[in-house]
């Protein structure tokens, strides 16, 4: 587990020792053997998997390629986590990734345990033919650990529904005879994919933002206006005004998240800038992002980087550095490409004063201090990105029933899923002085831990 996460887990668990009132039963030194039974379960994973992948390629070299499973914690069901096809894999990365998905899984209330997987490569240097071989060894390799009912992988950065349907079939070959549809979520529709499913972590995120920022401020409006919280005087600042937002990284997330954004004109806001692994793009006026998506589609995945490729398609935006969209001057900052981009050395330079983490850990902890101090308005990861984690549980329930869901049924389900998460964090955040994210690890942690407990796990 990266610091970051171990210091709110234990933050959390410190806070829940001296609380009376939870596990009120337990007391005295089994109380404190309890607690520590807790911070060495969530501080360290299960087991870790690795593999090297014996892959031969198309120009007839054998490569050996490190792939990992880590198998975060199971208390509250089978483990469930995305596998990230990327050169910047590693142990360490995978196991805090994994870890962030017990926390999540707990904060929503899906019934899954927490888990990750990776493959230590660049998937654009591979041919099809590889990346298949690639999804079908990785399910070979790993097969014995995987399964409907033990662990159930997901896409990640760089993988997505074909990589699943490979390994779903592989898993079918590997394990004749056994219900396969649940061994992996995030499949295509036809091979039993829930609609709704690659949209959902982006719509997810913008949710969070819209509910927060418009429904509960304006709910809520008499508790916020007398409380002397910082954040809540951040939240009235937003209300009911046109806001300017940019969005980091352009893939399943962030395209996704824009386009709600852009679409969402009652709330007037504007998307002023997005970027991805090449550039920024920004317009002051709002940018057309449909022609974006539509662009991106057909070009790999990528935005526009030339003045010629942004004629053709119709769009007005300058062209700027990649690291820009980090530090313009918006009211929101949707982050949606990777780890660790806001850090200490370029913290000071942010004048988002709400930001909303699309990404798994995308600041440090360094800087989320420095941010949290400021009031800025933290939507945090565990929180905002659930959408993809939350379908794939509708899909992996499809899975066991004849019955599909209609798109329509999948996102009122989704949104209510998160509305009920957002309604039980966000009266303990704004009525408390600690950040939302240490609020929703309160939560999660208070979950897993009476769970634990009635488990008889706490020895
Ligand atoms: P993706 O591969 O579809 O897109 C990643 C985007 O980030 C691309 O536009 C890429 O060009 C851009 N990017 C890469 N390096 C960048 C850089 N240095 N600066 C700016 N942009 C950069 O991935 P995704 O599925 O959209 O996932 C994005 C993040 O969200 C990851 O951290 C992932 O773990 C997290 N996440 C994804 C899901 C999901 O359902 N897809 C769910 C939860 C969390």
């Amino acid at each position: 587990m990266i610091s970051q996460t171990r210091d709110i887990v234990q933050k959390s668990l410190d806070a829940l020792l001296e609380d009376g009132s939870f596990l009120p039963e337990v007391k005295g030194e089994t109380r404190k053997k309890a607690f520590t039974s807790l911070t060495s379960i969530l501080s360290t994973p299960n087991h870790v998997h690795k593999s090297y992948l014996r892959i031969p390629l198309e120009d007839e070299k054998v490569v050996r390629i490190p792939a990992f499973r880590v198998q975060h914690n199971n208390a509250l069901g089978p483990y469930k986590g995305g596998i990230r096809f990327h050169e910047t894999v590693n142990e360490e990365e995978v196991v805090n990734l994994a870890s962030l998905m017990t926390l999540k899984n707990a904060l929503h209330d899906v019934p899954f345990g927490g888990g990750k997987g990776g493959i230590i490569l660049n998937p654009r240097e591979y041919s099809e033919k590889e990346l298949h071989l690639i999804a079908r060894k990785y399910v070979q390799y790993f097969s014995d650990v995987l399964g409907p009912d033990k662990d159930i992988p997901a896409p990640d950065m760089g993988s997505g529904e074909r990589e699943m349907d490979w390994m779903m079939a592989e898993y079918k070959s590997i394990r004749p005879g056994m219900p396969y549809r649940g061994s992996f979520t995030g499949k295509s529709v036809v091979n039993g994919g829930s609609l709704g499913r690659r949209e959902a972590t982006g719509k997810g995120v913008f949710f969070t933002f819209r509910y927060l920022v418009h429904d509960f401020v304006r709910d809520q409006k008499s508790l916020l206006t007398k409380t002397d919280n910082v954040f809540a005087k951040t939240a009235l600042d937003f209300e009911d005004r046109a806001l300017t937002i940019a969005v980091q990284g352009f893939g399943n997330v962030g395209s996704v998240a824009a386009l709600e954004a852009h679409q969402s004109t009652h709330l007037q806001n504007k998307v002023v800038a997005v970027s991805d692994r090449n550039v920024t793009l920004f317009n002051s006026d709002g940018l057309d992002i449909p022609a974006l998506v539509e662009f991106t589609m057909k070009n790999k995945g990528d935005l526009p980087t030339g003045e010629e490729q942004l004629k053709e398609i119709g769009v007005n935006a300058e062209i700027r550095d990649r690291d820009e969209v980090l530090f313009l001057d918006v009211d929101v900052l949707m982050l949606a490409a990777l780890e660790d981009q806001v850090h200490k050395d370029n913290v000071e330079k942010v004048k988002a004063r709400i930001i909303v983490e699309g990404a798994n850990a995308p600041i440090t902890t360094e800087a989320d201090t420095y941010l949290s101090d400021q009031g800025v308005i933290i939507i945090p990861d565990i929180l905002a990105n659930a959408g993809g984690v939350i379908v794939s549980y509708f899909e992996w329930l499809q899975g066991r029933e004849t019955q599909f869901y209609t798109e329509e049924e999948v996102f009122n389900l989704l949104y209510d899923k998160m509305k009920a998460t957002l309604d039980t964090v966000l009266p303990l955040f704004f009525g408390d002085p600690f950040p939302l994210r240490q609020n929703c690890y309160i939560h999660s942690v208070m979950k897993l831990s009476t769970v634990l407990y009635r488990q008889g796990k706490l020895y």
